[in-house]
This record gives C-alpha cells, sequence and structure tokens, in this order.
C-alpha cells in the first residue's frame, strides 16, 4: 500500500513521457525514496493541473510484482516463462558475445532493433541506441505501426504546419471531432469541446463507435471502417458544389486544387453515404454545418489512416479546411504538433544511418519466419511489446519461438513478449531517469527528472546502450555521453540554458498559434498541397483513389475496430487491468448469429481467433464488432487479442498498419483448448 503523504515529503516536478499527446507537467510526492502521489502542475496552461488516471496510478506500474529487478536468462523451452537471474555482467557478455558471432556469421544486417516510443523521450530513444545500431551496421527499422500514412500525408500537404490548440476550441462555431476518441488518448480536449458544445458549438463525432464524445454530439456518423476518403471527398466535391469553397484563398494559398477536384468528383453525397453505410441526410447534414460554420475545426485522429486507404483518407481530411478556408480566427485542423521543434538529434546519434536493409515492423512475423538473406538472428526489443501490438500477432509468436533466433527484451515488466525472450535486461521508468519531452498535442516541451532511486537493478537505455557501444569497440573520439552534454547538444546552448532553469521550454509559435495567421505550411512551395507530387507518386492506388474492400466476404464479413482504451497507452499499463477482455457487437449482428450479451464467443478469420466475453449493445454499428488494442494475453480465454485477427497488409501511403482492416466471423463455438 501507498505510503500516507505528509507535510515532511518532497515534491519533485517532471514530466510525463508517454506515448500521448500532452507531456503533462507532473508534480510526485516521494517519501523515503517511494513515490505516493502523482499529481499534475496546477501552474500548466494546457492541462489545468489534472492528468489522466493512469498516471495518477502509476506507481502501481513501479511497484508491479510484475517488475523486473535483474537481467534474466532463459532456462527453459522458449514461451516457457522459465528464466534465471544473471549479473549485468554475465548478461552483456551473452549479448556480445551472440552479436559478435551473428556479425561474423551473416553481417550486421542480421541483427535487428526492434522498438517504438514506449515511455521514451529525445534522450533515450533516437540516442545511444541509435549511435549503437547504426554503428553496428544493423538492419533498419521502419516504425510504421501508427502515424506513417497520417505523418506522410501531414508533411506532404502542410510540411507539419502546427495545429489548433484545444484551447482555442472553447470558441470554435463547430469541432468536428474525426477518428478519435479523446476519452481515452487526449483527455485534455474532452474539456474544451464540452465547454465549446455549452455555448453552442456544434459538435459532430465520424466513427464507427458510439465514443462518449458521440453520445453527446448534435450529430454522429458511425461511417463504415475505411471508408473515410470516400466521406472526405463528398465532402470536398459537396463544398465545392455550394458554394462554400474559397476560390481567392484557394488561387493564393494553395496548390493543386483542380487535381483533388478532379478525384473528388466521382463522390456524389449518395454513393459516398452507400459506401460508408450512413444515411445520405446525415453526410449533408455535416457538410452544410461545416460550410456555414465559422469557426470550425477538424480534429483529426489515428483512426482513419488505419486501413488501406490510410494516406489518402487522412490527405483528403486535412485538405477539408483548405478548401473552404476554414483557417479564419482558430479555425482549421489539429493533428499533431510533432513539427514544433527543430532539435538537433543528430547531434545526439553522433553516427551515419547505415545502407542497411529497412524491415517494416508491420511485417515482423512475417520476417521472422522467413528465410532471409541474411535472417534475422538476433532481435533486440526495446520500448515496446510487439506481441501485443504488432499485427499477426501468431505470426509474431511463432517467429519469436524459432528455435534460431536470440531475442533480448530490454523492458520494466515482464511482457507478452519477454515471455519469448532469452535473455532479459531490466529498464527504469521515467520516474528514475533523465529524458527530455516534447507533446505532440501542444507545445511544450518539459524535463523528465528521475525522483526516485532505480528499482532493482534496473538501468536506463543510455545506460545499457553505452556499455554495448564500449563493449563491442564502436566508441568514437568525441563521443558525448553525459546526458547534460547530450540535451545541450540536441537543443543548442540558448534553449538548453533556458530548460536547465526553468525544467520546460514552450516553442517559437506560441501555445495557440493560428493557423495561418501565426503559422504556415512549411511545404517546398510555401503553399498547402492539395495533390502533392510525393503523396501521387508513392500512393499504392493513386493519391485520393478510393481501394474497395477486398477482405470482407461471406466467410469474413464484420469489420473488427481496436481502438484504443483509456487505462493503456498503447499496450503499456496493459497488465493493470484486472478484468477479462470484452468485444461488443450489435444487436443485430448478434441476433443473426444467436449469440447473446455475456456470453464467450469465438472471433476468427483466417488469421487466428481469440475466445471473448461479449457484449451486444449499439455503442458500435451494425456489420462492425470492436475489441480495443492495448490488452495482454492474459485478458482473453486462449491468450490471443484482436491483434491474432489484424492483417500485415500495408496502407497506400506510408505502409502503415492496416488493423481496421481486419474482417471477421464470430461464433458461439465452445472454447476448447484440449
Ligand atoms: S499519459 Fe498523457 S494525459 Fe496522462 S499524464 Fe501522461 S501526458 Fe498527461
Amino acid at each position: 500500500m501507498a505510503p500516507e503523504v505528509d507535510a515532511a515529503d518532497e515534491l519533485s516536478t517532471t514530466t510525463c513521457p508517454l506515448d500521448c499527446p500532452d507531456a503533462c507537467k507532473l508534480v510526485v510526492t516521494v517519501k523515503n525514496d517511494q513515490v505516493v502521489k502523482i499529481d499534475g502542475a496546477d501552474d500548466e496552461a494546457h492541462t489545468g493541473g489534472y492528468i489522466c488516471g493512469k498516471v495518477r496510478k502509476y506507481a502501481d506500474h513501479v511497484y508491479s510484482d510484475l517488475r523486473l529487478q535483474t537481467p534474466l536468462l532463459r532456462s527453459g523451452a522458449k514461451g516457457s516463462g522459465q528464466f534465471s537471474p544473471v549479473s549485468w555482467d554475465e548478461a552483456y557478455a551473452k549479448i556480445v558475445d551472440r552479436i559478435r558471432f551473428d556479425r561474423d556469421r551473416y553481417g550486421a544486417e542480421s541483427i535487428l532493433p526492434l522498438c517504438y516510443g514506449g515511455s521514451n523521450g529525445k534522450l533515450t530513444q533516437d540516442a545511444l541506441d541509435a549511435r549503437f545500431f547504426f554503428r553496428l551496421g544493423a538492419s533498419r527499422l521502419d516504425r510504421t505501426v501508427c502515424a506513417a500514412p497520417s505523418g506522410a500525408a501531414y508533411q506532404a500537404l502542410y510540411g507539419k504546419m502546427l495545429g489548433v490548440s484545444c484551447m482555442d476550441y472553447d470558441d470554435s462555431a463547430m469541432i468536428v471531432v474525426w477518428g478519435n476518441n479523446p476519452h481515452a488518448s487526449g483527455v485534455h480536449q474532452v474539456p474544451h469541446i464540452q465547454n465549446a458544445q455549452q455555448q453552442g458549438s456544434k459538435v459532430v463525432v465520424i466513427d464507427p463507435r458510439k465514443t462518449p464524445l458521440a453520445s453527446r454530439a448534435d450529430l454522429h456518423l458511425p461511417i463504415y471502417p475505411g471508408t473515410d476518403l470516400v466521406v472526405a471527398l463528398a465532402m470536398i466535391r459537396w463544398l465545392h458544389q455550394h458554394g462554400f469553397s474559397d476560390g481567392d484563398f484557394i488561387q493564393q494559398h494553395t496548390s493543386g486544387f483542380d487535381q483533388l477536384l478532379d478525384r473528388a468528383d466521382e463522390w456524389t453525397v449518395s454513393r459516398a453515404a452507400s459506401v460508408a453505410r450512413v444515411p445520405e441526410s446525415s453526410l449533408e447534414q455535416l457538410f452544410r454545418l461545416y460550410g456555414e460554420s465559422d469557426p470550425a475545426v477538424i480534429r483529426c485522429g489515428w483512426g482513419p489512416e488505419r486501413n488501406r486507404n490510410g494516406g489518402s483518407a487522412t490527405a483528403a481530411i486535412l485538405a477539408i479546411p483548405a478548401v473552404a478556408n476554414k483557417f479564419k480566427r482558430s479555425g482549421g485542423f489539429t493533428m499533431s504538433n510533432s513539427g514544433a521543434w527543430k532539435l538537433n538529434q543528430a547531434s545526439v546519434i553522433q553516427a551515419t544511418p547505415p545502407p542497411t536493409r529497412r524491415i517494416n515492423m508491420n511485417l515482423i512475423g512475417e520476417t521472422l519466419l522467413r528465410a532471409n538473406d541474411p535472417p534475422v538472428s538476433t532481435l533486440f526489443v526495446y520500448n515496446c511489446n510487439p506481441v501485443a501490438t504488432l499485427p499477426e500477432q501468431n505470426k509474431v509468436i511463432d517467429g519469436l519461438q524459432r528455435e534460431s533466433l536470440f531475442t533480448i527484451v530490454f523492458d520494466q515488466v515482464m511482457t507478452d513478449t519477454a515471455m519469448y525472450a532469452d535473455i532479459i535486461l531490466p529498464a527504469t521508468t521515467f520516474l528514475e531517469h533523465n529524458d527530455l519531452r516534447n507533446g505532440y498535442g501542444n507545445t511544450r516541451m518539459g524535463q523528465v527528472m528521475p525522483v526516485i532511486g532505480k528499482i532493482g537493478q534496473s538501468k536506463t537505455n543510455h545506460e545499457v546502450f553505452a556499455e554495448l557501444i564500449d563493449r563491442l569497440d564502436l566508441s568514437e573520439p568525441g563521443d558525448l555521453i553525459d546526458v547534460t552534454e547530450l540535451s545541450e547538444a540536441l537543443l543548442g546552448e540558448t534553449m538548453h540554458a533556458q530548460l536547465s532553469q526553468t525544467g520546460e521550454l514552450a516553442a517559437a509559435a506560441g501555445p495557440r498559434p493560428v493557423q495561418m495567421k501565426d503559422v504556415f505550411p512549411a511545404t517546398p512551395s510555401g503553399k498547402i498541397e492539395l495533390f502533392p507530387a510525393s503523396l501521387a507518386e508513392s500512393s499504392k492506388a493513386g493519391l485520393y483513389r478510393y481501394i474497395a474492400d477486398a477482405s470482407s466476404s461471406n466467410e469474413y464479413p464484420l469489420a473488427l475496430i481496436s481502438p484504443a482504451l483509456r487505462e493503456t497507452v498503447n499496450s503499456s499499463l496493459g497488465y493493470l487491468i484486472d478484468k477479462p477482455a470484452v468485444a461488443t457487437m450489435h444487436p443485430t449482428d448478434a441476433g443473426a448469429r444467436g449469440i447473446v450479451d455475456g456470453q464467450t464467443v469465438r472471433v476468427f478469420n483466417a488469421s487466428g481467433e481469440v475466445f471473448v466475453g461479449i457484449e451486444v449493445g449499439d455503442s458500435v454499428a451494425p456489420g462492425v464488432i470492436c475489441l480495443p488494442k492495448g490488452l495482454w494475453m492474459r485478458h482473453t480465454q486462449n491468450n490471443r487479442t484482436s491483434n491474432a485477427l489484424a492483417p500485415d497488409t500495408l496502407s497506400d501511403i506510408g505502409a502503415g498498419a492496416c488493423f481496421n482492416d481486419t474482417r471477421v466471423e464470430v461464433a458461439t463455438t465452445p472454447l476448447n483448448l484440449s
């Protein structure tokens, strides 16, 4: 049990670096080197001093029974979960021996880092880890499981021009929340949206699921997964045809409008409504409301990108405010503010990316199973839990069980992936190390400071990769190791000095930039590129060309979506959920299959099956079933999650994951584990 708070306790300030838009400033109460309480800092405008429930309870993670305290060496069969403690020296020696062996036998491309955001910032991700793998000449990972299609579209159309701050939502006449559930993944937007609605703003939610915001929205459009593109194109066409496009603005500030319009031309309201499975009248209501509202803002989430049309869909959604010129008085769009900072990450890495092969992380299962030349022989997993987060979970698990593969997992707790490791290294949490983190929903950067000592023998990314660089003779004269020196190299002298004094930095554009007034497109032309050549060349079917749903069939007629849970950040902290998973399906679909509320069902397709309890309700549209992401194997009855059903097909642009293209059938077949 957490110790009681008293007046003599120490209060420390730090920043939350979890993969969340907000990078909240935290106040942590510590007693005898133990975390007692975690709260938001009152002096931060963006958060207003409150934080999400998952980080309030983060001490449960820090002191969890699953927390890794020493290095562990596999002592049983792969996946059996049998490990023996070893010293750090033994663990390093094993890793170094294996890497040397693989490098000599197959070449360094046989070594693959597998990592994602985890709870890491600018000094612990793409820092000494990248220096190590670059100098080693390892294969490179394309980190595409999230935001690759959206990032490509956003970069191409706007050069990542900063978005509308949620603090400005209060003054919006209309807010469109498109493929985003802020209650789960961006909680600080919620009060602003609610406040705006109370003041008369119209709120429209576009989501196959009735999210908490959708339940209270003025209009909810439960479009069929993967059809965002056609809705956006129909909206562009309708706005233009009904006199809501701004010719002067388009002429002066955009390029490619005619090509965009040409692609939108086939998407009449009637056709789009038929494909998206929503009433024509609802689409027209959305289009008219948007055309007539000023200021109007579109909050574009990550839902629209997770399908075969994902890149074109995001590009089309982002094009809408440009067509109608909604950039007046804080209107426009919000997506990510990752472009707010120009940081010198190369000076932290101090190594050049090698010309080695690139491996898409969405294809990891296939990659580990395939006879590549060279094969992936050593897999170094850190800052991520691929068994819980990547598509084709059965292939990922089968790949990790390959006897010839040596897997290192460096993590804070015994994850589902760590169970398949050959060697496990215990990592610090963000409350135990230094880092730097910028929000991508706001424009704040904050220092991450250690507020307690390291738990057990855990080490930081920084320490482990510095040691491996040294042991593999990859050090070079002039290497920066000290965290303060790295921070200065990353930020430059002035910003570093400011950060050292205040613990945080504000981006030059300020906290509430107005689009096309304070911030402008950073594209090569300086204009909003509505039909960028880079996307036109790279998109599979042609930019803004809808790819029909080929995976839906009589055999697998239901679309499975796997949205985020409010209790997790990706899969981080998922193991703290102590309830079994529940899938949700519409009464029409349940009735047609003789399924009743509360029953255990088998959700299946050619990739796998999941046995899970079912909730029957209208929070999902007919034809759609929902099983959240971020769950761990323990949450279902056969130790498989929605990822076991997700295909490893790739999106049209950015080679992103297509979780929302999962098509399944559901049956009442009883569980037979024999
Ligand atoms: S997870 Fe997000 S909302 Fe929660 S404390 Fe961290 S940054 Fe804030």
